[in-house]
């Protein structure tokens, strides 16, 4: 099938960008790698009259360190997110979540702020975001703003931003000291979308015991949720791998919403989760105590 005709928009900055979105209203959609938005027009499934490229807009792209944060911009590659020696670096846990990301064709294309904005629920990036307290930095007519992962994602494929709002960049902060991170994801195949995955980051105080932790969670509700009872229950105890299957089960017990399709039911995501879970703390742990 081909797309339903729209008319075809490429504008120079993200200000114009903005002004082109309030101009042309709902009927406007931003363009960026094209790998979800798409394949949804190609089948259908959405149609739009307008799309607004942002392929020519230079400032949405790059990666920059500073104040103790990395700031990416919005239409930087999943690839060039992957090749970063300075996210390999500063931010583990993207480093680690990218290549996790379909194929190698779509990350050259895909965009970490189309992936953040498309926000799929068995997505990595938003998960990531989440895990980290990332903010993402939105522009429109009425200015720039700066919203809280915490509060970006708001449900299946819906995000805080405002119709006529462009994401502009994520600011993801750099853990110091000693930390660990992982990601563990089950996909039926290499490159598809997860069934249920699982983020970690654990960090450690002066005594060696857990003073910072988040674990975050990705297919396993309608938007990647964080499992908090997990992460005050580990605050100030021993970074003890021994304890990764219970951290899987009580990551999991009281999540609701969990999806049941053909691909599989809630209490066979809810098994796989805890399992990610208890994975993904096995390998942060171990990375926080021996580097
Ligand atoms: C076969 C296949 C497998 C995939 N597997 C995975 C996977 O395992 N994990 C995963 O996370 N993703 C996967 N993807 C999706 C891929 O990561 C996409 O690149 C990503 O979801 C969207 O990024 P994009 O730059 O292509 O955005 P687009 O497709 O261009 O846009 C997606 C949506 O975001 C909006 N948008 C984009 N940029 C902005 C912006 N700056 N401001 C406001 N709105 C914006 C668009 O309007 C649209 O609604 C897969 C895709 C395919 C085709």
């Amino acid at each position: 099938m081909k797309p339903a005709a729209f008319e075809y928009h490429a504008p120079g900055s993200a200000e114009e960008t903005a002004a082109l979105l309030t101009e042309l209203g709902e009927e406007a959609k931003v363009l960026a790698g094209g790998q979800s938005l798409v394949p949804m027009l190609a089948l259908r499934l959405a149609a739009f009259g307008h799309l607004v490229d942002l392929r020519r807009v230079d400032e949405l792209r790059g990666i920059e360190h500073r104040d103790g944060t990395v700031r990416i911009g919005a239409t930087t590659t999943q690839s060039t997110v992957q090749r970063s020696e300075e996210i390999g670096r500063l931010v583990p846990l993207l480093a680690y979540a990218t290549p996790l990301i379909g194929h190698f064709q779509i990350r050259n294309r895909g965009t970490i702020g189309g992936s953040l904005a498309h926000a799929d629920a068995a997505a990595e990036y938003p998960a990531v975001a989440l895990t980290l307290d990332a903010e993402l930095e939105a522009l429109s007519v009425r200015g720039r703003r700066t919203i809280p992962a915490g509060h970006f994602f708001t449900g299946t494929w819906t995000t805080a931003l405002a119709e006529d709002e462009l994401l502009t960049a994520v600011v993801l902060p750099v853990w110091r000291g000693p930390c660990g991170f992982a990601v563990e994801e089950f996909a039926r195949r290499s490159g598809d979308f997860a069934l249920a995955g699982a983020t970690v980051a654990v960090g450690l105080g002066p005594d060696g015991r857990i003073d910072r932790c988040a674990v975050g969670l990705f297919g396993l509700g309608p938007a990647p949720r964080r499992a908090r009872t997990v992460e005050t229950e580990v605050l100030g105890t021993e970074p003890d791998q021994d304890k990764a299957d219970e951290i899987g089960d009580l990551a999991t017990a009281d999540l609701d919403s969990i999806p049941s399709d053909l691909h599989g039911s809630a209490a066979y995501r809810r098994r796989v989760g805890a399992a990610m879970v208890a994975r993904a703390w096995r390998r942060a742990v171990r990375e926080a105590v021996h580097g």
